[in-house]
């Protein structure tokens, strides 16, 4: 992409109603627009990072064996009517009319939809495990939105929900999702780590959230500090290998780590003291086991293997997509702007032409977008009459892991800058060179 024809409306100013960092990130590199309080328009950055995080949900929910499909934003009454959740969800739901006075609302979760699809289509444990799931805006009218897409009103949600003959697949559910999501938030490069959460009314052990911490979070969190050396890695997972699962599950989640919602101070205690932590953290993610709730409410039953009429055993499994973009910006930035991770950056690499109008440094920078281009990588090149300053300014403001600078200075002897925005370490290398880093 050329600079001069994207559409990447930066801000010089700092917006005054952003409160935090990422928010101000996103609003000054042009990624989103406010459109009412909570509801963002995506502009053209900043849709195609949440289509890479998106994506990035789908690869990992594939491998997992979870099916993807594709709930409508608005929901009839009725259906939430029949599970007992449309007068007690209170003033999140939005809730409107048709011409006809029919009761509808504007999805805030997909548990009653999900269910209703069940029902109707499957009747044997034949066709059991299920895991469908969808990536669609939600909207919850949220008290307080605030800190940009961290707390929107409209927001983008995965949401899948899982279909199983008896609690035990149910639980081995729960865990494939807990598997693919942290290889989900690593390849985003984030540590997320699942905490023990508050199940609510429903009650038993299975639910967590997961956190990424970072000092605007809104949760406080309780840990032991040797959880934060864990990492997920590329190691090969069996989807279908229950004790695989099972044994990454216990893995990651037998060391201390809560919320403020589950914390148990006699219980930190026996944390060994030096490694005791309080911080806070964003939730990114929760997944939960509910057992028959709404297939009891809602009619969804199957037939077992003795021909008896027995409801599903559910759970559902949600990641904040949108919510992410802020808390990626929250764990990478510095005072000069956003650093993307690799697997998440908008753009691969930035060029930066110091004299756009020079024949030779033209020619040089067209070699490079060419060459990137060929190699599958996106390069941003920046091809306006601007200042090097302004230039300069700008891609540290949008965080791309690697910029080439090309200027007549530096081609007379055949080489190029190539700096990388994480560490700020700059190498003058003939062009080939700099583009082989890259790849
Ligand atoms: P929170 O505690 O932040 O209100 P939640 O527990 O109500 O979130 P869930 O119902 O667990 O949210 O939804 C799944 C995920 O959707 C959350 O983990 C979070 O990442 C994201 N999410 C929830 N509410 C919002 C929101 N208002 N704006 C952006 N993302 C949200
Ligand atoms: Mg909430
Ligand atoms: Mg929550
Ligand atoms: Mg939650």
């Amino acid at each position: 992409m050329r600079l001069s024809r994207y559409f990447l409306p930066v801000l010089k100013e700092t917006p005054s109603e952003a409160q935090i960092v990422s928010h101000r990130y996103m609003l000054r590199a042009g990624m989103i627009k406010q459109a009412s309080a909570g509801i963002y328009s995506w502009l053209p950055m900043g849709f195609k990072v949440l289509r890479k995080l998106e994506n990035i949900v789908h690869e990992e929910q594939a491998k997992a064996g979870h099916i993807a499909m594709l709930m409508p934003t608005l929901q009839s009454a009725d259906l939430w009517r029949e599970s007992g959740r449309y007068d007690g969800y209170g003033e999140e739901m939005l809730r409107m009319q048709d011409r006809h006075g029919r009761d509808m609302l504007f999805s805030p979760t997909a548990e009653e939809m999900f269910t209703d699809v069940f029902r109707s289509n499957v009747t044997s444990y034949k066709d059991l495990p299920l895991t469908l799931y969808q990536i669609q805006w939600k909207f919850r009218d949220e008290i307080r939105p605030r800190f940009g897409v961290m707390r929107g009103r409209e927001f983008f949600m995965k949401d899948g929900y899982n279909f199983d003959l008896t609690k035990e697949d149910a639980l081995h559910a729960y865990n494939r999702h807990l598997v693919s999501y942290l290889r989900t938030y690593e390849r985003m490069g984030l540590q997320a780590i699942p905490m023990r959460a508050d199940s609510g009314p429903i009650g038993g052990d299975y639910t967590h959230e997961f956190l990424v911490l970072a000092d605007t979070g809104e949760s406080e969190v309780f840990y032991d500090s040797e959880i934060t050396d864990l990492t997920f890695g590329d190691r090969e997972i069996d989807f279908d290998d229950k004790a695989q699962c099972q044994a990454v599950l216990e893995e990651f989640t037998s060391r201390y780590a809560r919320t403020d919602e589950t914390h148990d101070e006699a219980e930190f205690a026996k944390v060994p003291q030096d490694r005791q932590r309080t911080a806070r953290g964003i939730e990114v993610g929760q997944i939960f086991y509910f057992g028959t709730q709404y297939s009891d409410a809602m009619g969804a039953v199957v037939q077992d293997g003795e021909g008896n009429k027995v409801p599903v055993h559910m759970g559902s499994h949600g990641i904040g997509v949108s919510r992410l973009l802020g808390a990626i910006i929250e764990a990478s930035h510095d005072d000069k702007g956003i650093i993307w991770p690799e697997g998440v950056t908008p753009f691969h690499c930035g060029i930066v032409n110091l004299k756009s109008g020079d024949a030779e440094a033209d020619a040089a920078c067209e070699a490079i977008y060419k060459s990137l281009t060929a190699l599958g990588l996106e390069p941003l090149y920046d091809d306006r009459s601007e200042r090097a300053g302004a230039k300069f300014a700008t891609m540290d403001l949008i965080g791309l892991p690697w910029r080439i600078t090309v200027g007549p200075r530096g081609l007379k002897n055949g080489v190029v800058e190539l700096t990388s925005r994480r560490t700020g370490e700059s190498e003058e290398l003939p062009p080939e060179t700099a583009i082989e880093r890259i790849a």
